[in-house]
């Protein structure tokens, strides 16, 4: 995996591909199956203050007022715009450069024309932006037999153009991008919600989004720390190689229920055609688990799926080409 070059990494869900950057994250995936109710105490983000910002410490500052502020950048730029495109002040704070992650999302066309309906593109953004589509799409179980069928999850959408073409519509409209700046505190008055980016940079806006995906600092705080009921656990690839490539799978599961460690999975699968060429397939295994102690690791997933992933395409390992390694962990909740 070392040997993989793993330029273009970008913040965002599966945009790091290196093995440092697995080895991060399984980290951050062992210190939540070690915590007992709390994984953390959270630091305090969002904090009330009573009367109006005016009469504040900060009315002193020069303040950049806003309609909308978006914390998070990589789909908060949907939101974004479409406000933008309604009249409104946004701006967007993004703690990294704004850019879409190397890998392909697979969506369906019906949920990219939403973002048409709500006229954040229009249909040659999306023929611009879709790096490959395919059809049928299988859904199986194992001795379960198999279902074909057509239009979901069918297209590969580059997220690097999407999300260029995007950013250039909000820019256009007057939208204002903090790049490189972390949320850490937002601070709530009568009349409006500051942000303070900087000693001198001080943000203030009748509304504050989050969208900054599944580590949001903000959904920590109001989940008080608490450690995830549930964590879907993703490890992939995208290679070169496949001969069979014109279909999808949309969920396939070709094995039962298997111990790994202490741990019982049941691992499975996604399968997409890559744009990047006729031979090239991104193929994921994905499986849910307890946070544990004896929960698997990302790493002893992926000596899984090198094993695992050639039977179920049917090819060689030694045939193949990596691309790039993917993973990630979604935590879940009960109570939403
Ligand atoms: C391996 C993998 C494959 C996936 N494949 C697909 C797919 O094919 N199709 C699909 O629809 N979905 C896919 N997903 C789901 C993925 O979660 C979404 O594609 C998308 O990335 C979610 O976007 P988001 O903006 O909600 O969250 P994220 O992608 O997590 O983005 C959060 C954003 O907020 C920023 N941010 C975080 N903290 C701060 C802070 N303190 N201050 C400022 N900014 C901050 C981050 O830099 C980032 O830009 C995949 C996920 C993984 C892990």
């Amino acid at each position: 995996m070392e040997s993989i070059s793993v330029s273009g990494e970008v913040g965002g869900a599966g945009g790091a591909y290196s093995y440092n950057a697995l080895k991060r994250l399984d980290k951050i995936w062992s210190s939540i199956c070690s915590a007992q109710t709390v994984q953390q105490e959270p630091q305090q983000v969002v904090s009330n203050f009573p009367g109006v910002l005016s009469h504040s410490a900060l009315a002193e500052k020069a303040v950049d007022k806003f309609d909308v502020v978006v914390c998070g950048g990589t789909l908060g730029i949907f939101i974004a715009t479409a406000l933008s495109a309604k009249g409104l002040k946004v701006s967007i704070v993004e703690r990294n450069i704004l850019k879409g992650r190397e890998q392909e999302w697979n969506i369906s066309r019906k949920e990219l024309m939403e973002l048409v309906e709500a006229g954040i593109l229009d249909e040659n953004d999306i023929e611009e932006a879709t790096a490959v589509s395919f059809n049928p799409n299988r859904c199986g179980f194992e001795n379960k037999g198999e279902i074909w069928v057509e239009d979901i999850l069918n297209l590969g959408v580059s997220p690097v153009k999407l999300i260029e073409i995007v950013k250039n519509r909000f820019i256009s409209l007057g939208g204002v991008i903090f790049e490189g700046c972390s949320v850490s505190g937002i601070s709530v008055y009568d009349d409006a919600a500051v942000l303070q980016l900087a000693e001198e940079n001080v943000l203030s806006s009748r509304l504050i989004i989050d969208a900054m995906g599944n580590f949001s600092p903000v959904v920590k705080q109001i989940r008080g720390g608490r450690k995830p009921d549930g964590v879907c656990l993703v490890v992939g690839s995208c290679a070169r190689g496949f001969k069979d490539n014109s279909t999808s799978d949309v969920i396939y599961s070709s094995s039962s229920v298997k111990k790994v460690g202490n741990a019982e999975v049941q691992y499975f699968w996604e399968a997409f055609p890559a744009g990047s060429g006729p031979i090239d397939r991104t193929t994921y295994m994905f499986t849910y688990v307890n946070p544990q102690p004896d929960s698997p690791k990302l790493e002893e997933l992926l000596e899984d799926y090198w094993d695992l992933m050639p039977k179920y395409q049917g090819v060689s390992i030694d045939d193949l080409e990596i691309l790039r390694v993917i993973y990630g962990i979604f935590p879940t909740y009960r109570d939403r």
